[in-house]
């Protein structure tokens, strides 16, 4: 028995000799599982530290560290599932004798986004679950609808003006030059968007993009483009400067959470690349498990919440027989 303590956040599963910690830093950790490039996600990830995740997620985190990071196979006993959020993200499955099947989600989303890989689910006994969007009243639409309120707000306009997006330069940025491709348009975006996009071309997701240096002074002489996705904290430059030349340009974010927040854009599209209340029990459906245990900032509504629905579950952290889970080897 090994004698951790009780921490939520801080928490790993044994497998053969490693201990392997979940999407964080975790202090006694030989193994990091970094389901995906999410800044949120990577406090494993770290100068010398061994790093289990996808080719596609090494090769994003690489866009934004110095150094080499140390990359481990996957451990028997261990497998890596889609996970549907991004390009590369990885559910962690491991099988146990302890414990029978345990499942790690990370982010997730059962909607098919147009630039990641669709989910895998499999059935496991204990299922650690994502809590992005705990309550049951906050509803996604279909992404296909979505997408298209989004292409016909551009196309109208196209012909007044330009529409301009903040994004995430890592996943977000990338599924929105998809959107503008499918409808025949190629966005502006500028270096670290197309950084990340470079990688996710590499990986076989085409985007047509033309790349601007934001740096480089005010000079946009091709501000007759219809799209420009640039980082958030670049808005407002661009849109002064867009302005400047005569122009009008509209302003536009996608996010799951333009369904519970309104932002400072003319436009919001609750675009989101997780599970919703209604999703994650179709997932929890799908995998069938004995117990379930919720994560992230959501974990105690979300945990209440699923209670309510009928199913065995509570918060990492907040159950007496997750000291189980991090004290058998499994
Ligand atoms: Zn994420």
């Amino acid at each position: 028995m090994h004698g951790t303590p009780l921490n939520g956040e801080q928490m790993a599963l044994h497998v053969g000799g490693y201990r392997i910690s979940l999407d964080a830093k975790e202090s006694e950790a030989n193994l990091n599982f970094v389901s995906h490039a999410h800044s949120d996600h990577t406090g494993g990830v770290r100068k010398n530290s061994e790093i289990l995740c996808s080719e596609i997620t090494r090769d994003l985190l690489s866009t934004r560290v110095r150094y080499e990071l140390k990359m481990v196979g996957t451990p028997g006993g261990v497998k890596l599932l889609n996970a549907g959020h991004m390009l590369g993200s990885k559910q962690l499955y491991v099988e146990s004798d302890a414990l029978g099947a345990v499942v790690y989600t990370g982010d997730y989303q059962m909607q098919m986004s147009p630039v990641a890989e669709g989910i895998e689910i499999k059935q496991a006994d204990t299922l650690i679950i994502d809590s992005t969007y705990p309550f049951p009243n906050v509803v996604f639409e279909e992404k296909a609808e979505v997408i298209t309120a989004m292409q016909h707000y551009i196309r109208s306009k196209m012909d007044i003006g330009s529409t301009l997006f903040g994004a995430y330069a890592m996943g977000k940025a990338q599924e929105l030059i998809k959107i503008c491709n499918d409808m025949g348009v190629t966005p502006i975006v500028d270096q670290p968007i197309a950084r990340v996009s470079e990688v996710y071309s590499r990986h076989g997701v085409k985007l047509d993009y033309v790349e601007r240096n934001l740096h480089e002074g005010i000079v946009y002489p091709d501000f007759s483009v219809p799209v420009w996705i640039v980082s958030m904290h670049r808005m407002d430059m661009v849109r002064a400067n867009v302005a400047a030349l005569g122009k009008r340009i509209f302003t536009g974010l996608a996010t799951g959470f333009a369904m519970t927040q309104r932002f400072n854009t003319d436009v919001q599209f609750a675009l989101s690349d997780h599970a919703d209340f209604n999703q994650a029990v179709e997932y929890i459906e799908a995998c069938r498990p004995r117990r379930i245990y919720t994560r992230g900032s959501g974990k105690d509504t979300f945990a209440r919440n699923l209670k309510a629905a009928g199913y065995n579950a509570g918060q990492l952290g907040g159950h007496t027989e997750f000291a189980q889970l991090l004290a058998e080897e499994v």
